[in-house]
């Protein structure tokens, strides 16, 4: 039950007829993991948390930089040289009171603590990390909220929990609690996995380290992953399977649906050779 506080606290969210008491709860009882602390992972963590999301896991291995300060508002420069997630796990726990966790890096030995986490957000900078993570989410039919930033240009992208029911035989609405309907799993169902969308080999050319970035574009795409996570949580449906596509140089979207490759190492057939 929402106590008193929590109905002062969360009033304008209880406000939306999509969310309600119940979608409070909902929120409270979820678990989101998110994947890097860097300028997309703290502006999605502190949203969350603030939100009132009731545990979120914060993976990340790396320390803080003088040069991630103008994005990665959590850190101060007495935070310089500790580690990221450690850092914002004790700040938004303080802050919020929410169950705040801090691990390390997501590799082949440490995905599995991923365990029954139902929404992981994607705020990771490499190819390598987003491969491993959006085929485990494919295989263990979890929600991967994925968000990209380099230059002016940001990239999300929705891949369902539901996602995997069509190579499986299994059915394609998940026995979770908070799934989406069984209308939008039907078509999410029929899109491509994020392998599809960017392959194996695709080079790591988008990266802020190289390509540079204003603080404020990573923000708003943050905000967007944020807002999807809550969305997906309260059981609304949103458009999975889509490159979607902001030019802030021109500020425009572009909107593509990504088909499924019947080659794809991941949702083609029963591909599960890496064991993720
Ligand atoms: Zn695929």
């Amino acid at each position: 039950m929402l106590s008193d506080n929590d109905f002062l606290r969360f009033s304008r969210q209880i406000l939306l007829p999509e969310c309600g008491e119940a979608g409070q709860l909902k929120l409270r009882q979820s678990r989101v993991a998110i994947i890097g602390v860097g300028g997309l992972g703290c502006q999605v963590a502190q949203l969350l948390a603030a939100a009132g999301i009731g545990e979120l896991w914060l993976f990340d291995d790396d320390r803080v930089e003088l040069s991630n300060l103008p994005r990665q508002l959590l850190f101060t420069d007495a935070d310089i040289g500790h580690n990221k997630a450690q850092v914002a796990a004790g700040l938004l726990s303080r802050r919020y009171g929410a169950a705040i966790h801090a691990f390390g890096k997501l590799d082949d030995s440490s995905i599995h603590v991923l365990g029954d986490i139902h929404w992981v957000v994607d705020c990771s900078d490499n190819f390598a990390t987003r491969h491993r993570l959006a085929a485990h989410c494919y295989r263990h039919q979890k929600t991967l909220i994925s968000g990209a930033i380099a230059a002016f240009e940001g990239l999300l992208f929705l891949q369902s929990a539901n996602a995997n029911g069509k190579g499986k035989g299994r059915s394609t609405v998940s026995e979770h609690p908070l799934s989406v309907s069984r209308a939008a799993s039907r078509e999410l169902a029929a899109s491509g996995c994020y392998h599809c969308l960017f392959p194996q080999d695709t080079e790591s050319a988008t990266r802020c380290a190289t390509q540079g970035v204003l603080g404020s574009a990573v923000a708003a795409i943050a905000a967007l992953q944020a807002q999807m996570t809550q969305q997906l949580i309260l059981g609304m449906p949103l458009p999975s399977g889509r490159m979607q596509r902001f030019d802030f140089r021109h500020f425009r979207w572009h909107e593509a649906r990504v088909p499924a490759d019947p080659h794809c190492a991941v949702c083609a057939g029963g591909g599960e050779s890496d064991g993720c």
